[in-house]
């Protein structure tokens, strides 16, 4: 796998198919390290449909296991590979672990989307919309079933580059949501030239509801402005049934929260699966 994610890197001809794995120049030796020896594992933490009250899909998140530090999160990791450049390999490494986890997921019941975070560092690799494409053939992907999460800082880079790169998967089915939502720089025109259909409520928003006024102001703005502009709304870092309740007032459309799931891994969300599934059936 790691050959290929290598391989898919170059604008240059393929080498020859027995190439030794080297490392590029720049590169984290550790963190490459790290991602030959598969030691990165995709944590999923479910997304809750508040119309149906069942789990409708997750969002992948990474995590390293390290094998002497343990179990580390991906805001000591992360910005290194994006520094370095890292992030290219790491992401296609992603797209390919949730490829292989979508089939188990429809197994267990639920025919749903899995969010997928895409770094800004991404999109200059100049081949990602092509290579994405390739990786969603080869592993069968359904293309609804995959969502990209974005940034603003992603949005604000490269306009050009990166609104064709969205346009192209866009085409394809793939959808786009805006993550972090009000925390970042983006302007409004960014809404309505980019095929972006699902808007996500920062967490820091989300902690000041109920009682905080502004952030309950926040939080309701954000809401009415993705329906009107017939986008779906997710809460991120829904911890109580306060904020449910808030949430569900103001017609949200899905939640994601230590409330109803910390990110687990896979094995363990594949179990939450079916028994929500059973619950349901009840
Ligand atoms: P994000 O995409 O905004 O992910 C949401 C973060 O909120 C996750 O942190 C998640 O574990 C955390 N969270 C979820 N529910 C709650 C809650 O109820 N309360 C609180 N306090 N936090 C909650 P995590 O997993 O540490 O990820 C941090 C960030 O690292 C992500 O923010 C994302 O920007 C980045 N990241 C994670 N996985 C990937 C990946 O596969 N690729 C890329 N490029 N970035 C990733
Ligand atoms: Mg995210
Ligand atoms: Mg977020
Ligand atoms: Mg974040």
């Amino acid at each position: 796998i790691l050959r290929y994610c290598c391989r898919l890197l170059d604008t240059a001809p393929a080498p020859a198919p027995a190439a030794p794995v080297t490392q590029p120049q720049g590169y984290d030796p550790e963190l490459w390290a790290a991602l030959q020896r598969e030691e990165f594992e995709l944590f999923y933490q479910p997304r809750i449909d508040l119309r149906l009250g069942a789990i409708c899909g997750a969002e992948a998140l990474i995590r390293w296991r390290h094998p002497e530090r343990g179990l580390q999160q991906p805001d000591s990791f992360i910005p290194a590979c994006e520094a370095s450049g890292l992030i290219v390999p790491l992401g296609y490494w992603i797209i390919q672990e949730v490829g292989r986890t979508l089939p188990a997921m429809q197994a267990a019941g639920l025919d749903g989307r899995i969010g997928v975070n895409l770094s800004f560092r991404q999109f200059q690799d100049r081949q990602l919309a092509p290579t994405i494409e390739r990786l969603m053939q080869s592993h069968r992907m359904a293309s609804h079933a995959l969502e990209f999460e974005l940034t603003e800082t992603a949005l604000c880079s490269d306009e050009e580059h990166v609104r064709a790169t969205i346009d192209q998967l866009s085409r394809q089915g793939v959808e786009f949501s805006l993550d972090d939502f009000g925390t970042g720089y983006s302007s409004f025109s960014l809404l309505q030239k980019l095929p972006i259909t699902t808007l996500k409520i920062d967490k820091s928003f989300v902690a000041g509801i109920p009682g905080n006024a502004d952030d309950e102001e926040i939080v309701r703005a954000i809401i009415n402005l993705a329906h009107n502009l017939n986008k779906q709304v997710i809460a991120e870092g829904v911890e109580t049934r306060a904020q449910l309740e808030f949430l569900i007032r103001h017609d949200c459309d899905q939640v994601q929260g230590y409330f109803f799931s910390r990110p687990v891994c896979r094995e363990q969300f594949l179990t939450l699966l079916s028994h929500d599934h059973r619950q349901q059936a009840l």
